[in-house]
């Protein structure tokens, strides 16, 4: 199975992207992962990737859209992969259209976790970080065991700078601005499926679930 997961930030995508590669064994692909992957293992565009990123400027689309390629023809993503943060602009999804027919494959579903913008704000001003592993935690709708303890490895939480309300409300209206068009396009090619976030995490995940035990069957 092929798949975009898509969502704002704070829509739970993270928590719910575990879940999904747990059950379904596939490969969770997200930009930053990929990027770290390709400039550790000094790929040719892992080193352009990173000429770039030293010096604070954007990577181009052109060596993003490699480093996408050269992940997806790796064997984990033989049966499937679950891509998370890419892509970003129509530009880049219909980059990964011809990455894919050049595979022999295409895109199953467009994952789309919804949410308002008022159960964000909410969620997100409640959201404490593993500064170790990088593990999400909310202080009401999924604590940790021990307060500001990770309970996966022990590593202490914080809270990042930009969850604060105005930095919060900012971002969501930039991000419901950009993926708008994304999720038109989805929308368009038929592979968009829209999951309510606003949701127990178990529940939000036994929506995807059916969706995705669906695609299993065939
Ligand atoms: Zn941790």
């Amino acid at each position: 199975m092929n798949l975009v997961l898509m969502g704002l930030p704070g829509a739970g995508k993270g928590t719910q992207a575990e879940k999904i590669i747990d059950k379904y064994s596939i490969p969770h692909i997200s930009t930053g992962d990929m990027f770290r992957a390709a400039m550790k293992e000094e790929t040719k565009l892992g080193l352009q990737a990173k000429s770039y990123m030293d010096k604070g400027e954007l990577v181009p689309d052109e060596v993003t859209i490699g480093i996408v390629r050269e992940r997806l023809s790796k064997a984990d993503c033989q049966n499937g992969f679950l891509l998370d943060g890419f892509p970003r602009t129509v530009a880049q999804a219909e980059a990964l259209e011809d990455i894919l027919s050049s595979f022999g494959k295409q895109i199953d579903y467009c994952i789309n976790i919804e949410v308002d913008k008022a159960f964000l704000m909410a969620r997100l001003t409640g959201r404490r970080i593993c500064s170790n592993c990088g593990a999400t935690y909310h202080l009401e709708f999924n604590p940790p065991k021990v307060a500001d303890v990770c309970d996966r490895c022990g590593g202490p939480l914080y809270q990042r700078a930009d969850d604060h309300e105005a930095t919060v409300h900012n971002r969501l209206e930039v991000n419901m601005k950009q993926s708008k068009p994304l999720l038109d396009f989805y929308r368009q090619k038929g592979y968009l499926r829209n999951i309510n976030g606003q949701q127990e995490i178990d529940q939000v995940f036994a929506d995807i679930d059916e969706l995705l035990s669906q695609l299993a069957d065939h």
